[in-house]
């Protein structure tokens, strides 16, 4: 059986690794595994290559930067020529970036199956470019593994067929949970950013919305300040971020009250995930591991596609412009947590992906 994968941004490295080792592990199948280059930097996609034992890439595209249509166009048009050029039984992709929907979108117009992983999330907010890819994936998708309870309801709700959909909880705890026993053996991250255990606070962000904007990246920088009077805090800064940190005028300041580094490797982040007070982020994937790591989260957006994260009080919304981030960490570290509940499966999810995709399209021949 032949599997086109298509990847391109730093959380599709992470979900397609777990994938992508359950898939060698069954006989009889060829992954083509492209790259799309949307993020290309040595620590915003080749360390997760080197470090997670990803295969290189049947083929890197290096379409990165531009507008969305020039990037997804540039994507769909290539694509295609691979798709018709390796006649895959079904097309992967995952999450909600322009490389997930140029995939979704170049195999549904050849009539390829289209397999999405993490189906039926929803922040319910179409100012997001990711709410946009994530719709349109699914609803052109013809096997969607939906992680948790809510995103079935959502894909069932969508009038998606139940036929289509495959529970099988979130292959990023797969992940957190393999490469989290080598983080600790192998990562010296603690050590080289002179980090005590449990005093300091991780944060990350970086969506459009949140750094674009001036005056809530100003939000954000005094918030942290605020934070950083209380507790060290640390910001592995997205290269977006910096960019956007320096040309409104805010990199000194915030600088001055947090350790900033460059983006991490995958085993130092969850290195400080797991020794972390509390974290504070906008990246969807870091929601989730503050709560697979039993650490408290203030989400710096308006909403979020995990909504079982806010409603077991695991997770916080800070609002920008309305709440104060102070103020959320500290509700955080107050409240009482049951770390206990089952939100995303027993991080076997990538096995579960694999044995759908071989049972619905392994005994068939090439589709073109
Ligand atoms: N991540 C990383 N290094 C960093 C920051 C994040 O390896 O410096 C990982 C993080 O652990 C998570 C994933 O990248 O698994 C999240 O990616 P991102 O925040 O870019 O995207 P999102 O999850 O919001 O789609």
């Amino acid at each position: 059986m032949k599997i086109l994968t298509v990847i391109g941004a730093r959380p599709q490295f992470i979900k397609a690794a777990v994938v992508s080792k359950a898939l060698r592990e069954r006989p009889g199948l060829n992954e083509f595994l492209v790259h799309t280059g949307q993020h290309f930097d040595q620590n915003m996609s080749e360390i997760f290559f080197e470090q997670m034992g990803i295969a290189k890439p049947y083929a890197n595209l290096g379409i990165s930067g531009g507008s969305h249509a020039e990037m997804t166009g540039e994507m769909l048009v290539q694509i295609e020529r691979l798709i018709i050029q390796t006649k895959p039984h079904v097309v992967l992709v995952y999450g909600d970036t322009n490389s997930t929907l140029a995939g979704a979108l170049s195999a549904a117009k050849l009539c390829c199956p289209v397999a999405h992983v993490e189906a039926g999330l929803r922040s319910d907010n179409r100012k997001m470019p990711e709410e946009i890819n994530r719709i349109i994936t699914d609803h052109v998708s013809d096997l969607l593994f939906a992680p948790t309870e809510d995103s079935i309801r959502t894909l069932i709700k969508e009038g998606i067929p139940t036929t289509k959909i495959v529970r099988t909880g979130d292959v990023m705890l797969d992940a957190s949970l393999l490469f989290g026993e080598l983080a600790g053996k192998n990562s010296k991250i603690m050590h080289e950013l002179e980090l005590e255990e449990k005093k300091f606070a991780l944060c990350t962000f970086h969506r459009a919305e949140n750094v674009d904007n001036p005056e809530i990246l100003e939000w954000i920088v005094k918030g942290l300040t605020q934070v950083a009077e209380r507790t060290e805090v640390v910001i592995p800064m997205h290269p977006r971020t910096r960019q956007r940190m320096h040309s409104f005028g805010l990199m000194e300041e915030i600088s001055k009250s947090a350790k900033v580094c460059a983006p991490l490797g995958y085993l130092d982040i969850l290195q400080l995930e797991k020794h972390s007070t509390i974290i504070l982020t906008d990246s969807g994937g870091i929601q989730k591991e503050a709560f697979f790591n039993r650490v408290p989260c203030v989400t710096l957006r308006t909403e979020t596609e995990w909504k079982e994260l806010l409603s077991g009080g695991h997770n916080r919304l800070a609002v920008p412009l309305e709440d104060s981030i102070v103020e959320k960490v500290t509700q955080a570290q107050e409240s009482d947590l049951d770390w206990s509940v089952d939100l995303y499966g027993n991080g076997k999810s990538s096995s579960t992906i694999v044995d759908a995709i071989f049972e619905n399209y392994g005994p068939n021949e090439p589709v073109l």
